[in-house]
């Protein structure tokens, strides 16, 4: 989609630090992180704008995407956890609205979630 940030940068014309990248999922470090680790992952393709445009036409990457965070995890030695999160729409305060899951970690995260 034009002039969308997480668009350019899973086609590589916005820098970003990589962490993952397959066909359809591109993982990277957020740029401003919560926690010690703080990766964004993300479909390549704009399937939806946030994760309340999820369907059952769109969700087989989603499905995906929680694959690749649990491999990921797996690989940056998270044994003690991590949290999996997404923001939508103002309410969730989504700041970009292509469809992203935060994986956060490093550090015991906060009980409340809200
Ligand atoms: P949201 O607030 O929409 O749930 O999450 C958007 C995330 O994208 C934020 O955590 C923010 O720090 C991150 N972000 C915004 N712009 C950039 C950027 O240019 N590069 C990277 N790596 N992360 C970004
Ligand atoms: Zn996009």
């Amino acid at each position: 989609m034009e002039d969308c940030l997480f668009c350019k940068i899973a086609a590589g014309q916005v820098p970003s630090d990589k962490v993952y990248e397959d066909d359809t999922v591109y993982a990277f470090r957020d740029i401003n992180p919560q926690a010690p680790v703080h990766v964004l992952l993300i479909p390549k393709q704009h399937i939806a704008s946030s994760a309340a445009d999820i369907t059952a036409e769109n969700s087989g990457v989603v499905a995906h995407i929680f694959e690749v965070a649990a491999e990921l995890a797996k690989q940056m030695g998270l044994k003690d956890g991590f949290r999996i999160v997404t923001n939508s729409g103002s309410i969730g305060c989504q700041s970009v609205l292509h469809l992203h899951f935060h994986l956060l970690s490093g550090r015991q995260l906060q009980d409340q979630m809200g």
